[in-house]
């Protein structure tokens, strides 16, 4: 075969080696792997409880890691058959695997870990929890390990029981036979010792089932139960922690009280309770910490942590315990809705009403608030309106008052208007003793004018003619039309002689008027009166005689004396309609 040729062949496996050694889902591939190593199984509260507390630090990164949960079920199984079939399934399920950190919970997993350890690629760094009566030495044999012990508090738990129940005399402690039940039996025997003048102690460990119900339901008002292991009886037989639980209380009528969050809301009355939640968070937290590249031998073991005074409200009332007598800080559960709780609905519903209530007052304060200020307006409004109106009034009552003393076509006072003013001025002549004068006016061959040149013409020569009479007036001098082409001027303060002045000022003004006709010329007459302590119709009576001799003596011409047949009288001054030209 040609050397190009196998040059090909070789390049094509080696593409071929490449593509399967590549990831094919390239997510899973990326996370990194993290085992949880159980030692008992899913579905029993402690170990859940475990679980829930890892998840509640890995869930918001289940992007980065992936977990894997192995349980060993040592509850229910175990044996040296068990041990050797368990450690051939587990080396072949993590045969391939690369974990980057073991967590493991309780004792159970950390003796198996110890055994498979070296099956395990790359050595991972081990995290352990749940583990009691911790030793160092229990950590022989495994390079990379931190963790958190788990305390069981005995002797919190008996004081507690103590000082609930100081009349009680005697403490049946139920501790079975597993591993957990062994190494717990050790320590509970120091404290029977310990006790021993408080209280007397007793243990319950090689029983069935129906054993244990019968001795607990015997149990009297001396005593109590310390609930510390009660998974296997003596036929072997497995006792989860709900079916226990239920068994004892069904059958006891005494308190009881024990270490373990499983049974807490379940029957016990409470305990110095150690939390499986807070063991799993601890560990997922430090596993977290090695993850992130800190030497576990760095991190020192936890100690101490999660162990709490817990009690479940429903078993304190049932055997009238009195919350006040609880340590300090104590944690209740199952306890009764508070005021809130219990009337919330309502209160939600008082809060709405209260709501709406103030709403709609706001509302109705607003909406006066905004009637009064319309009202207000409108008040303004009503007040600007009056007000024009009464002005508008007033305009009016002055014309129609102007009106009422004014002759409409001239301008000038009306006949009733003169007359009141003639008498008032003469009642203030009279009483200051002053002169007063009255000039009647007649304009000359009126008739013939109106005649000759129309009615509309005589018109505009009354109006023409008022407007020179009032020209030729003083301000205090008042004239008005009498009647027809007959006026009467009211001239205060003035004598005859001064009251001629000013008629022969009006009648020379008159007469030399132009007009738009060619040679066209008008005249006036007039009768001049002076007051003389007679009546308004006689003076008036006076001047029209007057004013009849002005007319017989020929016209243009104003008389304030009655003449005699034979007084002289001036010939210029006698005028005729054809004279004009
Ligand atoms: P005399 O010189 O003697 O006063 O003669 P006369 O023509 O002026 O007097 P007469 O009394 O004979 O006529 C007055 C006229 O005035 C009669 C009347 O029609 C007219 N007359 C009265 N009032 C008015 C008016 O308001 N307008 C017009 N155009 N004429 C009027
Ligand atoms: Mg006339
Ligand atoms: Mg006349």
């Amino acid at each position: 075969m040609p050397l190009a040729n196998q040059m090909g062949i070789v390049r094509f496996f080696i593409i071929l080696a490449v593509l399967f050694a590549l990831p094919w889902n390239t997510e899973a591939a990326r996370k990194e792997k993290i085992l949880v190593l159980h030692s008992y199984h899913q579905g029993l509260e402690w170990t859940d409880s475990i679980t829930a507390g890892i998840q509640s630090v890995f869930k918001p990164l289940d992007k980065t890691y992936e977990l894997y949960y192995e349980y060993l079920d040592t509850k229910r199984n175990t044996g040296n058959d068990y041990d050797k079939k368990l450690t051939e399934l587990f080396a072949a399920k993590i045969k391939n695997i690369q974990f980057k950190a073991v967590i493991i919970a309780d004792n159970n997993a950390l003796a198996f870990i110890k055994k498979v350890y070296r099956l395990l690629n790359g050595h991972p760094p081990i995290v352990f929890c749940g583990i009691n009566h911790f030793q160092p030495d229990l950590m022989e044999n495994l390079p990379f390990v931190t963790g958190v012990t788990e305390e069981t508090d005995i002797a919190a738990n008996l004081d507690l029981m103590l000082r609930l129940h100081p009349e009680r005399k005697r403490i049946v402690v139920i501790l079975d036979k597993t591993t957990t039940g062994n190494a717990m039996k050790k320590v509970m025997t120091e404290f029977v010792a310990q006790y021993r003048h408080r209280v007397q102690i007793e243990f319950l460990r090689d029983f069935t089932l129906e054993e244990a119900a019968s001795l607990i339901a015997a149990l009297g008002p001396d005593d109590m139960v310390c609930l510390l292991t009660f998974n296997r009886d003596r036929n072997n037989h497995f006792i989860s922690y709900s079916e226990g639980i239920a068994l004892l209380v069904e059958a006891s009528k005494v308190p009881i009280y024990g270490p373990w969050d499983f049974y807490l809301g379940k029957g016990i009355v409470g305990g110095v309770i150690t939390s499986g939640f807070e063991q799993g968070e601890i560990a997922a937290q430090l596993a977290l910490r090695t993850l992130n590249g800190e030497n576990p031998q760095n991190i020192p073991v936890v100690t101490g942590s999660g162990t709490y005074a817990m009690f479940d409200d429903n078993r304190l009332r049932a055997f009238h315990l009195d919350p006040r007598r609880l340590p300090e800080n104590a944690r209740i559960i199952n306890s009764p809705p508070g005021f809130y709780e219990r009337h919330h609905r309502i209160l939600q519903i008082c809060g709405l009403l209260a709501i709406v209530l103030l709403a709609y007052c706001c509302w109705r304060l607003f909406s006066q608030k905004r009637e009064r200020d319309r009202l207000v307006e409108m008040n303004f409004a009503l007040d600007r309106l009056v007000e024009e109106k009464t002005a508008c009034l007033k305009e009016t009552n002055q014309v129609l008052r102007r009106i009422a003393i004014t002759d409409d076509l001239t301008g000038l006072y009306n006949r009733g208007y003169l007359l009141k003013q003639l008498a008032g001025k003469i009642e203030t002549a009279e009483c200051q003793s002053g002169n007063l004068s009255t000039l009647l006016l007649d304009l000359d061959n009126f008739k013939w004018i109106n005649d000759t040149f129309g009615h509309d013409f005589g018109d505009t020569v009354l109006e023409k003619a008022s407007a020179i009479f009032r020209s030729c007036l003083r301000g205090t001098d008042l004239v008005g039309r009498y009647g027809g082409e007959e006026f009467l001027v009211i001239l205060p303060d003035t004598d005859l002689e001064k009251g001629q002045l000013i008629a022969e000022g009006i009648r020379k003004s008159i007469q030399s008027c132009r007009w738009d006709r060619e040679n066209f010329r008008i005249t006036i007459s007039g009768g001049l009166v002076q007051y003389a302590g007679e009546s308004v119709e006689m003076l008036l009576k006076r001047a029209d005689k007057l004013l009849y001799q002005a007319k017989d003596l020929g016209r243009n011409r104003i008389e304030n004396r009655l003449r005699k047949p034979d007084d002289k009288v001036e010939e210029s001054r006698i005028v005729t309609p054809t004279a004009w030209d």
